[in-house]
């Protein structure tokens, strides 16, 4: 969909680029995004989807997922995402690879900007997910899904009588920690503090679980052993002392957080406190803009629940511009997907 453009040697010019016309845009290509452009394609509405540069969003980066309905011996998080991408394709979808860098949501046709790209859309779905807060250790990116974990519903299972640790100190840390008590024989949190950001009952139900140890003022320096391509250790730094003890693992989930991937629509759509889309459903506060999956749900981030709500985001897309469209008004009436050239500096 770029449009390649032979650059002029002066620094300032004005290019010509292509507006895309779209009823119906998605950003993002995980499960809610792919999902609601599977439903939005087999409406007829010919979706485009603007992948971001993580196409086929977290699942990408897992291994084995074994609770999406329909694969009884699991499935490769890369692999399912790669399906779910054929079935969008195979029902009309475009796709961009590239991040959506503007949005105008003030009316409708929405404008969207790529680096090469400016798309106008009547519906916009956005899907952009919530990464969860890591480390920063290359370690950590290089063991995930090999013992790294930053989801603990997802993850949990695989480590059954394992020794694991959890590293955070909010409600998900210790929640997590006295979940994943179910299967592990030992589960031990660390908390770069002396006491816990959780709520006293989060943080009593894990205290009263014999197998939940903490190890407080600490930090995680590394975690081992990326040349067996598997958690085997890890190393911790009490920030006090400095003192640097290893510990045998099988298992280290993280759970310092999550951010919502809302930076697009501040001030454009209306954000829960902590960042995340309001939706009521899936609709949000502005006219034909809707939400789906982990940016508009603090709650269950699910592949599920993500493919669940795309599918909502796509009908209530379709809706809207049926009813529109039976109502005469212009934004919902059938448009030519005829691409118009305007003046853009580059
Ligand atoms: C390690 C790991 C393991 C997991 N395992 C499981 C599991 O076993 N089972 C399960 O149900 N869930 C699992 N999850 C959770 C699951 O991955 C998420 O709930 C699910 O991916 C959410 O889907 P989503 O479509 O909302 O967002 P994401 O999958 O996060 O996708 C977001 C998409 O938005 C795109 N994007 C972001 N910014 C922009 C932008 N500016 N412009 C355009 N696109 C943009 C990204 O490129 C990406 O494609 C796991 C998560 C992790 C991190």
């Amino acid at each position: 969909m770029a449009v390649s453009r032979p650059r002029s040697p002066l620094f300032l010019q004005v290019e010509l680029a292509m507006v895309i016309k779209k009823k119906v845009t998605i950003l993002g290509s995980g499960s809610a995004g792919l999902t609601a452009a599977i439903y939005a394609a087999r409406a007829n509405l010919e979706p485009l989807v603007i992948q971001g540069l993580q196409a086929g969003g977290q699942l990408t980066i897992t291994s084995d997922v074994e609770n999406f309905p329909g694969f009884p011996n699991g499935i490769l998080g890369p692999e399912l995402m790669e399906e779910m991408h054929k079935q969008a394709e195979r029902f009309g979808t475009q796709f961009i690879y590239d991040n959506a860098e503007s949005v105008d949501l003030s009316s409708r046709p929405f404008k969207l900007k790529t680096s090469s790209d400016e798309i106008h859309t009547d519906c916009l779905i956005i899907g952009t997910g919530a990464s969860a807060k890591l480390l920063g250790l290359p370690s950590e990116s290089k063991l995930m899904g090999h013992g790294v974990s930053a989801c603990a519903t997802c993850d949990g299972f695989f480590f059954r009588d394992k020794e694991v640790f959890v590293v955070g100190g909010g409600d998900t840390a210790l929640e997590e920690a006295t979940f994943l008590t179910r299967f592990a024989s030992s589960v031990t949190v660390i908390h770069r503090r002396d006491s816990f950001r959780a709520s006293a009952i989060m943080a009593n139900r894990a205290k009263s679980n014999e197998k939940v140890k903490f190890i407080l003022d600490s930090v995680v320096e590394d975690i081992l052993d990326v040349e067996e391509g598997q958690v085997t250790g890890i190393r911790i730094r009490n920030i006090k002392t400095n003192v640097v003890t290893e510990h045998p693992a099988d298992g280290v989930f993280i759970a310092i957080g999550h951010k919502p991937n809302t930076e697009l629509f501040v001030g454009q759509l209306e954000l829960t406190e902590n960042g995340y889309i309001k939706t009521d459903g899936v609709k949000t506060s502005v006219k034909g803009v809707f939400a789906a999956g982990d940016v508009q749900d603090e709650l269950y981030r699910q592949a599920i629940t993500a493919a669940g709500t795309g599918c909502m985001a796509a009908l209530e897309a379709q809706w809207l511009l049926e009813n529109e469209h039976e109502e005469g008004n212009s934004v919902g009436k059938p448009q030519a997907e005829a691409k118009e050239p305007v003046a853009q500096k580059g």
